[in-house]
């Protein structure tokens, strides 16, 4: 069994960052990184408001960035997924993927959300054959093809404006008349000659053929007139749940399925049990206040780690490599 003084569940800004400093003070660190290393950024094709990269940077390059960092430091990464975990006997807690088990002092949960589906016919059937949630990972595949995106908020908005490099059209499928993103999108977005807007409007159904999507059926919420438009690919950008599904039943949740974080110190309901990012916040849910929340989970989990070692020493540890 693996021993480790703290294990980060996710590598997105928030389990990145975490790892950063727990490595760097010296705490034998183990992330792991479950199915999409990087997180929801790392699906996004250009972050244009990370500080310092006043040119911008993909998603993909930060995370790359922030794992060197953090492995300069020491902090080990299993690229694994966790299948189990118990933290009901208090610390140290074991965890389980599907290739190893893990005994740790102190977990920081920055396990992140997950985008919603729609849960209309064919959704499923096309994922991957025209339905995608990931415009970085599938936009080039729409080169001069007609492409809808589903959704009013940044997201819809950010990754429209970026599929318009492929697309012939985009079209903005938004069920009210109202948008959601901010201003500043909104008017890049309507700026764009390849952007398309019906609002008022939800997909109740992908159509295809052979395998592959071409059409949606459309309805106006106020009308309820129904309508098939052809499409090649359809963008669904309609939020995040929280990826909170093994923590039932150990860790507090709220109504919702986001953990319950004590704002002023980031512990959960359980001591020795820390957390960041988008696991518990609904509210900011950005790339850099994910990072902030990480650092703020590690600085608590560094402080509650050598509060309790200078109580009683903790079990003989791995070394930790030195920066
Ligand atoms: P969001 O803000 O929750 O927006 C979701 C959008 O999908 C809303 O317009 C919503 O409609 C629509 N929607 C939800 N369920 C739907 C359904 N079943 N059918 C049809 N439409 C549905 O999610 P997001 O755009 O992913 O953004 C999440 C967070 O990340 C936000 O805080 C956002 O500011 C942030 N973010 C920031 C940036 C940036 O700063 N550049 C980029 C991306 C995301 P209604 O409007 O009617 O509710």
């Amino acid at each position: 069994m693996k021993k480790v003084r703290v294990a980060i569940i996710g590598s997105g800004p928030a389990g990145l960052t975490a790892a950063i400093y727990t490595a760097r003070a010296e705490l034998s660190t183990a992330v792991i990184t479950g199915p999409q290393f990087g997180g929801q950024i790392a699906t996004t094709h250009d972050v244009d408001n990370f500080p310092a990269f006043p040119d911008g940077i993909t998603g993909p390059e930060l995370t790359e960035r922030m794992k060197d960092q953090a492995e300069k430091f020491g902090a080990e990464f299993l690229w694994d997924s966790v299948t189990a975990i118990d933290l009901s006997k208090g610390s140290p807690f074991l965890i389980k993927t599907h290739s190893e088990e893990i005994s740790a002092d102190a977990v920081i949960v920055t396990i992140g959300a997950s985008p919603r589906h729609l849960n209309i016919p064919g959704e499923i059937e096309y994922t991957g054959r025209g339905v995608s949630y990931c415009a970085t990972c599938d936009g080039a595949f729409y080169r001069n093809k007609e492409v809808i995106v589903v959704g009013g908020g940044d997201s819809a908005l950010q990754e429209a404006i970026f599929l318009t490099k492929f697309a012939n059209t985009v079209t903005i499928i938004h069920r009210r008349d109202e948008l959601r993103a901010s201003v500043a999108l909104q008017t890049k977005a309507k700026a764009n000659p390849k952007i398309r807007f019906i609002f008022d409007t939800v997909v109740d159904e992908v159509k295809g053929e052979n395998g592959l999507t071409t059409g949606v059926t459309l309805r106006n919420v106020k009308t309820d007139a129904k309508t098939h438009m052809p499409v090649d690919g359809v963008f669904i950008f309609i939020g995040y749940d929280p990826n909170s599904a093994i923590f039932g039943g150990q860790l507090a949740l709220d109504d919702q399925g986001y953990l319950s974080v004590n704002a002023a110190d980031h512990s959960t309901s359980v001591e020795g049990v820390f957390a960041g990012g988008e696991i518990h916040d609904q509210t900011f849910r950005q790339a850099i206040t994910a990072s902030g929340q990480g650092c703020a989970a590690a600085l608590m989990t560094i402080k509650w780690v050598d509060d309790r070692e200078a109580l009683q020493p903790l079990d003989d540890m791995q070394p930790v490599a030195q920066a």
